[in-house]
């Protein structure tokens, strides 16, 4: 299997793939947006794992099963909170480099990603995809042979755009 990164509109929820990524928050117990979606797709059994995690930080990510989604395994993930300070674009790059590194741990080959923060945590978007873009690409060069297919997932075709954007070199 080849290296690759895809951009998609969709619901992350019903995507077919190893695992999905949550943008969760601290706790891990649910919220609402994407998280709210994964929670309610994925049912009860999620949030019992969840209790179990003890939460988790900024920047960093943890494991569940998939429960009933089709995807294997959830990615909690948590982006920062949008201050306009320089550690918000570190955050939000470890939460998409981070993420990467438990899936490949996990044996995970294929990955869908929403746009971390870009809801209700307000990191503005084309500086949030541009970081995202830069993430994938960086961990994908350093792990040429692992075979990772990478899924961006918009929810809106106006997301869509936004990435159009920063892959051609626009933002
Ligand atoms: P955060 O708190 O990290 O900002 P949100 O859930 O509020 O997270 O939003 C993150 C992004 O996920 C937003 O761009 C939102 O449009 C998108 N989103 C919401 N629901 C879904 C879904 N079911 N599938 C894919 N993306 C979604």
């Amino acid at each position: 299997m080849k290296n690759e990164i895809k951009f998609m509109v969709a619901d992350i929820t019903t995507l077919e793939v190893d695992a999905i990524v949550n943008a969760a928050n601290k706790t891990l117990l649910g919220g609402g947006g994407v998280d709210g979606a994964i929670h309610a797709a994925a049912g009860p059994k999620l949030l019992e794992e969840c209790k179990k995690l003890g939460g988790c930080e900024t920047g960093q990510a943890k494991i569940t099963g998939g429960y009933d989604l089709p995807a294997k395994y959830i990615i909690h993930t948590v982006g920062p909170v949008y201050t306009g300070s320089s550690r918000d674009a570190a955050e939000l790059y470890s939460c998409y480099y981070g993420s990467l590194d438990l899936a490949a741990e996990n044996d995970v080959h294929s990955i869908a990603f929403p746009g971390i923060s870009t809801g209700v945590y307000g990191y503005p978007k084309p500086e949030a995809a541009t970081i995202a873009v830069k993430a994938v690409v960086n961990w994908l060069d350093a792990h040429k042979d692992y075979g990772m297919q990478v899924n961006i997932v918009c929810f809106s075709n106006d997301d869509y755009k936004i990435y159009e954007q920063v892959v051609r070199g626009k933002r």
